[in-house]
């Protein structure tokens, strides 16, 4: 499928330190970005669908880099089907895996744990709720597990594991279980703050400091945050991404926000939602939380919607997240919420607005163009200008 984007307002690229892309159109072939630029007669001419967007802004699909899925589109902890499919119309196009915790009766044993990782992983390779992709399959570290457990589940594909709900005695016994799934070329993610679940423990910096994961979760709390002084240490002595989550503590994300600028590693800073959890299920959380950051610092707003794109895509490896010829072809076109005081949705949210979302492609594919169910509708109109498919892309 052929999909020519046009009459776009403004292209934000995903890349913080360069974050605009010139030009008013994106072409859509076979499911990566073919060009980003200005409309040729024939891009429009040899397009299937052409979306007319209406001066409103284009951003890579938000990638929610902490996500707590289970199978197929359900959450046990809120028993809410549909879930996943809901976050599309919030802007959301990848949802990677923050463990598959949430799995009724979960196995603890270290075959358990890697069977549900391998299940997890394979059961959403084909499976794209409502055009989401979904990385699921994330091994939750437990004892017991050996190096050639690591070796064995990467090789079915698997490449994330999680410390933070293991058995335990302290959270320095995770240590050589981390180092062994990143000597197996896995992304390694820890539990950060106070114990978020009953039977889990607090994790500090000296426990990252040991550990040395590729991703510290929500540093801002999950739901309980650090000591603030942690947070120094933390961005000094690791190399960890610096994930802050909608379902955590505000202030926090605003001081982590300030200190990774401050300190030179705004690369670090990725932006998540950890639901559904206790917190609930939040279709638009990544708006959310890119609205608190914008609004509530000096940074321009374009910068956080970076760090929930092209920064979450660098860190996990990702061919999302940057509006880029040769990259997955996820772009969401978003503007102002018609009533309020912007009238372009980078002003909106940094107003503190959430911005409309009015038309989201996955994939290469339209999966609803037009308005969100969920967000309100924006100032200007997103149509289908011309489709010579036999389908409906209202949504
Ligand atoms: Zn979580």
């Amino acid at each position: 499928m052929r999909v020519a984007i046009v009459n776009i307002g403004r292209i934000v690229s995903g890349d913080w330190r360069n974050p605009f892309v010139a030009g008013d159109t994106i072409v859509c072939e076979n499911g990566r970005i073919a060009s980003v630029g200005t409309a040729s007669a024939s891009d429009v001419s040899n397009a299937d669908v052409v979306i007319d967007a209406g001066g409103t802004t284009a951003i890579p699909g938000l990638i929610d880099s902490h996500v707590h899925t289970t199978f197929g589109d359900y959450t046990p902890r809120q028993k809410t089907v549909g879930f996943l499919e809901s976050y599309v119309h919030g802007g959301v196009t990848t949802a990677i895996s923050a463990c598959e915790v949430h799995v009724p009766g979960r196995p603890t044993d270290p075959a358990g744990v890697k069977a549900l990782a391998v299940a997890a992983f394979k059961s959403f390779e084909h499976f794209r709720p409502g055009g989401m992709r979904v990385h699921a399959g994330s091994v939750i570290l437990e004892p017991g597990l050996c190096e050639c457990d690591f070796r064995e589940v990467a090789k079915q594909g698997v490449w994330l594991v999680k410390a933070g709900f293991g058995a335990v005695k302290t959270p320095f016994d995770y240590a050589p279980m981390v180092a062994w799934a990143k000597a197996a070329g896995m992304i390694t993610t820890c539990h950060t703050g106070g114990s978020s679940i009953p039977g889990s423990c607090a994790i500090r910096a000296e426990h990252l400091l040991a550990m040395q994961p590729h991703v510290s979760f929500h540093i801002n709390g999950g739901p309980t945050a650090l000591p603030d002084e942690d947070y120094r240490v933390i961005i000094e002595k690791t190399d960890a991404a610096l994930q802050v989550c909608t379902a955590g503590n505000l202030r926090t994300t605003l001081l982590c926000a300030n200190l990774a600028h401050e300190m030179g590693v705004f690369d670090r800073f990725i932006i998540a939602t950890d639901t559904p959890t206790g917190s609930g299920v939040m279709p638009l959380g990544m708006l959310y939380t890119i609205a608190h950051c914008a609004s509530l610092t000096k940074m321009p707003a374009e910068w956080f919607v970076c760090a929930a794109t092209g920064s979450n895509a660098r860190v996990y490896r990702l061919n999302s997240g940057l509006i880029q010829a040769g990259r997955d072809a996820d772009v969401v076109l978003i503007d102002a919420p018609s009533g309020g005081a912007a009238d372009d949705a980078l002003s909106a949210i940094k107003n503190g607005d959430i911005a409309a979302v009015s038309a989201v492609i996955t994939g290469g594919v339209p999966r609803f163009v037009g308005k969100s169910r969920n967000t309100p509708a924006g100032v200007r109109r997103v149509r289908v200008a011309e489709n010579r498919l036999p389908r409906d892309f209202s949504g």
